[in-house]
Protein backbone atom coordinates (compact mmCIF):
# COMPACT_ATOMS: atom_id res chain seq x y z
CA UNK A 1 0.00 0.00 0.00
CA UNK A 2 1.03 3.28 -0.54
CA UNK A 3 2.14 5.73 1.76
CA UNK A 4 2.47 9.48 1.89
CA UNK A 5 4.01 12.59 3.06
CA UNK A 6 2.50 16.11 2.09
CA UNK A 7 4.09 19.15 2.30
CA UNK A 8 2.74 21.86 4.27
CA UNK A 9 0.66 23.70 1.62
CA UNK A 10 -1.57 20.58 0.86
CA UNK A 11 -3.80 19.93 3.85
CA UNK A 12 -7.16 18.97 2.07
CA UNK A 13 -5.11 16.75 -0.13
CA UNK A 14 -3.69 14.80 2.87
CA UNK A 15 -7.63 14.52 5.01
CA UNK A 16 -8.60 13.18 1.31
CA UNK A 17 -5.74 10.48 0.86
CA UNK A 18 -6.95 9.77 4.56
CA UNK A 19 -10.42 9.23 3.84
CA UNK A 20 -9.53 6.60 1.29
CA UNK A 21 -7.52 4.76 4.12
CA UNK A 22 -3.61 5.83 2.81
CA UNK A 23 -1.45 6.30 5.43
CA UNK A 24 -0.64 10.23 5.27
CA UNK A 25 1.74 12.25 7.14
CA UNK A 26 1.08 16.16 7.26
CA UNK A 27 2.59 18.83 9.08
CA UNK A 28 2.19 22.43 8.61
CA UNK A 29 5.46 22.83 10.37
CA UNK A 30 7.72 20.31 8.49
CA UNK A 31 10.56 21.56 6.37
CA UNK A 32 12.15 20.47 3.13
CA UNK A 33 14.86 18.58 4.91
CA UNK A 34 12.48 16.85 6.61
CA UNK A 35 9.90 15.79 4.26
CA UNK A 36 13.08 14.44 2.10
CA UNK A 37 14.01 12.38 5.69
CA UNK A 38 11.14 10.95 6.64
CA UNK A 39 9.71 10.24 2.90
CA UNK A 40 13.39 8.18 2.34
CA UNK A 41 13.45 6.68 5.35
CA UNK A 42 9.94 5.46 5.22
CA UNK A 43 9.23 4.67 1.75
CA UNK A 44 6.64 7.59 1.24
CA UNK A 45 5.51 9.49 -1.96
CA UNK A 46 6.04 12.78 -1.47
CA UNK A 47 2.91 15.16 -2.90
CA UNK A 48 4.33 18.67 -2.98
CA UNK A 49 2.92 22.15 -4.55
CA UNK A 50 6.70 23.11 -4.20
CA UNK A 51 8.78 22.57 -7.73
CA UNK A 52 12.22 22.68 -5.47
CA UNK A 53 11.24 20.05 -3.17
CA UNK A 54 9.85 18.10 -5.93
CA UNK A 55 13.09 17.68 -8.02
CA UNK A 56 15.45 17.61 -4.89
CA UNK A 57 13.20 14.71 -3.88
CA UNK A 58 13.41 13.18 -7.72
CA UNK A 59 17.18 13.56 -7.74
CA UNK A 60 17.33 11.14 -4.91
CA UNK A 61 15.08 8.33 -5.80
CA UNK A 62 12.15 9.33 -3.54
CA UNK A 63 8.76 9.17 -5.39
CA UNK A 64 7.27 12.60 -5.56
CA UNK A 65 3.79 14.13 -6.56
CA UNK A 66 4.17 18.02 -8.06
CA UNK A 67 0.59 19.39 -7.42
CA UNK A 68 0.07 22.90 -9.71
CA UNK A 69 -1.37 25.41 -8.06
CA UNK A 70 -4.71 25.98 -9.87
CA UNK A 71 -5.93 21.99 -10.02
CA UNK A 72 -9.31 21.37 -8.38
CA UNK A 73 -9.36 18.40 -5.99
CA UNK A 74 -10.59 16.00 -8.63
CA UNK A 75 -7.97 16.86 -10.86
CA UNK A 76 -5.36 17.04 -7.79
CA UNK A 77 -6.81 13.13 -6.64
CA UNK A 78 -6.77 12.80 -10.23
CA UNK A 79 -3.11 13.02 -10.76
CA UNK A 80 -1.65 11.50 -7.65
CA UNK A 81 -3.63 8.32 -8.73
CA UNK A 82 -2.20 8.36 -12.03
CA UNK A 83 1.02 8.38 -10.72
CA UNK A 84 1.24 6.18 -7.56
CA UNK A 85 -1.52 3.25 -8.41
CA UNK A 86 -3.85 4.28 -5.81
CA UNK A 87 -7.80 3.63 -6.46
CA UNK A 88 -9.68 6.38 -5.74
CA UNK A 89 -13.07 4.37 -4.02
CA UNK A 90 -13.94 4.95 -0.80
CA UNK A 91 -13.22 1.54 1.12
CA UNK A 92 -15.06 1.71 4.66
CA UNK A 93 -13.07 -0.43 6.58
CA UNK A 94 -9.68 0.99 5.32
CA UNK A 95 -10.90 4.57 5.98
CA UNK A 96 -8.57 6.68 8.47
CA UNK A 97 -9.46 10.04 10.59
CA UNK A 98 -8.53 12.74 8.54
CA UNK A 99 -6.99 14.40 11.61
CA UNK A 100 -5.32 11.84 13.35
CA UNK A 101 -4.24 9.30 10.22
CA UNK A 102 -5.16 6.58 12.67
CA UNK A 103 -7.64 3.86 11.31
CA UNK A 104 -11.43 4.16 12.00
CA UNK A 105 -13.36 1.94 14.05
CA UNK A 106 -16.48 0.81 12.69
CA UNK A 107 -19.47 1.69 15.81
CA UNK A 108 -22.96 -0.23 15.90
CA UNK A 109 -25.93 1.84 15.55
CA UNK A 110 -26.19 0.62 19.08
CA UNK A 111 -22.54 2.16 19.94
CA UNK A 112 -23.70 5.16 18.15
CA UNK A 113 -27.00 6.08 20.02
CA UNK A 114 -25.23 7.06 23.12
CA UNK A 115 -22.13 9.11 21.22
CA UNK A 116 -24.42 11.10 18.30
CA UNK A 117 -27.47 13.32 18.25
CA UNK A 118 -30.85 10.65 18.26
CA UNK A 119 -32.04 12.21 15.05
CA UNK A 120 -28.92 11.34 13.39
CA UNK A 121 -28.57 7.82 15.23
CA UNK A 122 -31.93 6.71 13.39
CA UNK A 123 -31.18 8.44 10.23
CA UNK A 124 -27.70 6.77 9.72
CA UNK A 125 -26.26 3.01 9.43
CA UNK A 126 -22.50 3.60 9.11
CA UNK A 127 -20.43 4.92 11.84
CA UNK A 128 -17.14 5.23 12.95
CA UNK A 129 -14.90 6.51 15.46
CA UNK A 130 -11.57 7.49 15.75
CA UNK A 131 -9.63 5.89 18.72
CA UNK A 132 -7.31 8.68 18.90
CA UNK A 133 -9.03 11.75 19.02
CA UNK A 134 -12.83 10.27 19.63
CA UNK A 135 -14.64 12.27 16.75
CA UNK A 136 -17.30 9.96 15.04
CA UNK A 137 -18.17 9.99 11.60
CA UNK A 138 -21.27 8.61 9.64
CA UNK A 139 -22.11 8.64 6.37
CA UNK A 140 -24.13 11.69 6.06
CA UNK A 141 -25.18 14.70 4.13
CA UNK A 142 -21.88 15.78 2.88
CA UNK A 143 -21.29 12.23 1.28
CA UNK A 144 -23.09 13.67 -2.12
CA UNK A 145 -19.99 15.04 -2.31
CA UNK A 146 -17.50 12.71 -1.80
CA UNK A 147 -18.92 11.01 -4.35
CA UNK A 148 -19.17 13.61 -6.86
CA UNK A 149 -15.41 14.85 -6.28
CA UNK A 150 -14.51 10.76 -6.62
CA UNK A 151 -16.78 10.07 -9.13
CA UNK A 152 -15.60 13.49 -11.46
CA UNK A 153 -12.01 11.84 -10.18
CA UNK A 154 -11.86 8.91 -11.70
CA UNK A 155 -13.82 10.27 -15.09
CA UNK A 156 -10.92 12.87 -15.38
CA UNK A 157 -8.92 9.87 -15.25
CA UNK A 158 -10.89 7.67 -17.83
CA UNK A 159 -10.57 11.02 -20.68
CA UNK A 160 -6.92 11.04 -19.61
CA UNK A 161 -7.57 14.39 -18.47
CA UNK A 162 -5.77 14.78 -14.96
CA UNK A 163 -2.76 16.90 -16.33
CA UNK A 164 0.79 16.70 -16.50
ZN1 LIG B 1 -8.83 11.36 15.05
Amino acid sequence: MVKFIVDSMLGDVARWLRMLGYDTLYSRRYEDWRVLQIAEKEGRTIITRDRGLFVKARKRGINAVLIYPEGRTERVLAKIAVKTGIKLVFDPSKTRCPYCNVRLERLSRAEALSLVPPKVAAAYDTFWRCPKCGRIYWKGSHWRTIDEVLKKANDLIHVGEWGS
